[in-house]
C-alpha cells in the first residue's frame, strides 16, 4: 500500500504551491482518496486519471477537506461523454453542500455517487476502512485504512499484523485517535497549530499531542500535516520528535510512503 500526499495544506497557507488536505492511498490498481481540499484537484489529476478513483472519502464538511469535489465533478462531467462517475463517501449533507455551492439541485449527482459515511469498518474496493467519530465538528471522522490482505501481507512479517494508515482528519482530542492505531501503523496527523498552543475554541491537536498518541498506540511512524502559516514547521517537528522516538516527518505535496 502506498500513500501519496496530494495536498498537505491547512485552511490557509502562504506556502507556494500548497494544496489543502488530500491523501491518495493505492494498492495494486485501486486508488482511495482521503479528502479533497482547495487546490488539490490539480495535483490529483497530475498524479493519476481521476475518473479511475475507487472512491473519495471525506472526513468532515469543512471546505479545506472537500471543496475540490467541485472541479472533480466538472472534470467528470465535461471531459467524458457520457459523464464518468466516482463514488464519494462522506458525512450527511455532503451532496447538499455541493449543490448549494453551485445553487443547483442535483449538481453533485451529475457525476458523483455520494453516500453517507457511518462509523465502523467497511470495504471500499480492496481496502478496509475503519471510520471513527472524533471531536471537531458535529460529524468528523478519522480513518484507519489497510490494503488488500494479499498485497499487504507480502510486506508484513510472516504472521504479524498488517500495517495500516491512520489519518486523523481534523481532530480536537488526540485520545479519539487511539482506538484506530494498531502497533506498527503509520499515523498521519493534522497539527494545524504546529507545536501550539491551539487557538481558543479551535478543535485541533498539536504536534506534541500527535506524538504522544503515536507513542501510546505504538505507531511505527508519525507524519505531520495541515500546519497553518504563522506556525513554525521546525517547532512542530521538534515538539513531535521530543514525544515520539520513531521517525517523524512533516509531509508536503508529492511525498510518497510505503505503508
Ligand atoms: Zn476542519
Amino acid at each position: 500500500m502506498e500513500l501519496t500526499v496530494i495536498g498537505a495544506g491547512p485552511a490557509y497557507t502562504d506556502r507556494r504551491g500548497a494544496a489543502s488536505s488530500s491523501y491518495l492511498v493505492r494498492s495494486g490498481d485501486a486508488a482511495l482518496l482521503l479528502d479533497l481540499g482547495q487546490g488539490a484537484f490539480a495535483n490529483l489529476a497530475a498524479t493519476l486519471e481521476p475518473s479511475g478513483l475507487t472512491a473519495v472519502i471525506v472526513s468532515h464538511l469543512h471546505p479545506d477537506h472537500f471543496v475540490d469535489l467541485v472541479p472533480l465533478r466538472h472534470y467528470l462531467t465535461w471531459e467524458f461523454k457520457p459523464a464518468r462517475r466516482v463514488r464519494v463517501v462522506g458525512p450527511r449533507c455532503l451532496g447538499d453542500r455541493l449543490d448549494a455551492l453551485n445553487g443547483q439541485p442535483n449538481f453533485a449527482a451529475v457525476a458523483l455517487d455520494v453516500e453517507a459515511l457511518v462509523e465502523g469498518r467497511q470495504r471500499v474496493g480492496p481496502f478496509e476502512v475503519e471510520a471513527r467519530l472524533v471531536a471537531h465538528t458535529s460529524e468528523s471522522y478519522a480513518f484507519r485504512v489497510t490494503g488488500s490482505p494479499e498485497l499487504t501481507r507480502s510486506r508484513a512479517t510472516s504472521n504479524g499484523p498488517m500495517p495500516g494508515l491512520v489519518y486523523s482528519g481534523d481532530c480536537g482530542k488526540a485520545e479519539d485517535l487511539l482506538p484506530l492505531i494498531h502497533p506498527g501503523d503509520t499515523l498521519l496527523s493534522e497539527a494545524s497549530f504546529g507545536a501550539g498552543p491551539v487557538a481558543p475554541g479551535a478543535q485541533h491537536i498539536t504536534s506534541g499531542e500527535a506524538a504522544r498518541i503515536a507513542t501510546t498506540g505504538h505507531a511505527a511512524r508519525l507524519l505531520l500535516t495541515h500546519v497553518l502559516s504563522g506556525y513554525s514547521r521546525d517547532a512542530a517537528l521538534a515538539s513531535a520528535r521530543a514525544g515520539f522516538s520513531g521517525p517523524v516527518q512533516l509531509v508536503t505535496e508529492g511525498d510518497r510512503f510505503e505503508i
